[in-house]
C-alpha cells in the first residue's frame, strides 16, 4: 500500500452521478484544494433517477442536482470547473461519442491526476459506475494519444497518474486527516439525496444525520488504519498511463 501522492497542480475527478466524487474522493480533493491544486469535476449523468418519489418533477430534480454539485465542489474548496455532461441517469454507455467528450475535457483541463470509478471492480451492480469507469480509462487513453479524435482543437494530454476509487484491489491511500469534516459538508450539499442515499429523512434532523456522519467517518477510519493515519481514502493507483 502506498501513501499520498505529491499534491498535483491540477486534478480532474470523473463521477457517474452528482455525489459520487464527494463520497469516494471528497477528502482527497479537499486536501489538495487547500494545498493549491485546481480541482475540476466532470459528472457524466444528470442524476435523474435519484429519487424514490414517483410524483417527483424530474426536470426540477436535474436542475437541483446541478446546483447541489456546484455547491458541493465549493464546499471542498475546489477552484476548478464543474462540467456536467447530462447523460440520462441509469442509461450511461461507454461509447465512442461519450469517450470523445471525456477525452476532450481531459485535454482541455490538463489534469496531472485523473480520478474515477474502477471499471474492474467485481460484482458491482450499478451500470453507470461500470460504464463511468470504462469512460475514464478509455477517455484517458484517447486524450493522451494525438491521433484519437484529432479534430478537437485541443492538444493531446497525458496525465501523470490515475486514481481509481471503489477499487477492486486498492493499493494506495490518501491521508485525509483534517479534511474529514469538509467531506461531510460537501456530501450534505447533495440535499436531494438525503432520503435515498444517506438515509436521512426530511423530518429528522439529529439522529439519522449523526448516523450518516458516523458511517462516513468509520469508512475513512478503516481506510486510514491500513496506513496508520487517522482518516484515509483508498484507491488503485496507476502511474504508467
Ligand atoms: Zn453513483
Amino acid at each position: 500500500m502506498g501513501l499520498d501522492l505529491p499534491t498535483p497542480a491540477v486534478a480532474l475527478a470523473i463521477g457517474a452521478h452528482p455525489d459520487d466524487v464527494e463520497f469516494q474522493a471528497g477528502g482527497t480533493l479537499a486536501k489538495w484544494s487547500s494545498q493549491g491544486c485546481v480541482v475540476h469535476h466532470l459528472i457524466l449523468t444528470d442524476g435523474s433517477k435519484g429519487t424514490w418519489d414517483i410524483d417527483e418533477d424530474i426536470s426540477a430534480l436535474v436542475e437541483t442536482r446541478q446546483v447541489e454539485q456546484r455547491s458541493a465542489a465549493k464546499a471542498l474548496g475546489a477552484a476548478g470547473e464543474v462540467v456536467m455532461l447530462g447523460e440520462v441517469d441509469g442509461t450511461l454507455e461507454s461509447n465512442a461519442a461519450i469517450r470523445e467528450l471525456v477525452a476532450y475535457w481531459i485535454r482541455k483541463l490538463q489534469p496531472n491526476v485523473v480520478l474515477g470509478h474502477d471499471p474492474w471492480r467485481r460484482y458491482r451492480l450499478h451500470p453507470d459506475h461500470r460504464h463511468a469507469g470504462w469512460l475514464t480509462v478509455d477517455g484517458l487513453v484517447a486524450a493522451r494519444d494525438p491521433f484519437f479524435f484529432p479534430d478537437q482543437g485541443v492538444p493531446h494530454h497525458r496525465p501523470d497518474a490515475l486514481l481509481l476509487f471503489e477499487a477492486d484491489e486498492p493499493d494506495h491511500v490518501e491521508d485525509v486527516t483534517g479534511f474529514e469534516a469538509m467531506k461531510i459538508a460537501a456530501l450534505l450539499e447533495h440535499r436531494s439525496q438525503y432520503v435515498t442515499t444517506m438515509y436521512i429523512s426530511d423530518d429528522d434532523a439529529g439522529e439519522q444525520l449523526q448516523a450518516f456522519r458516523d458511517r462516513i467517518f468509520d469508512r475513512m477510519r478503516r481506510r486510514g488504519d491500513v496506513e496508520g493515519v487517522a482518516f484515509g481514502e483508498a484507491y488503485k493507483l496507476l502511474t504508467d498511463v
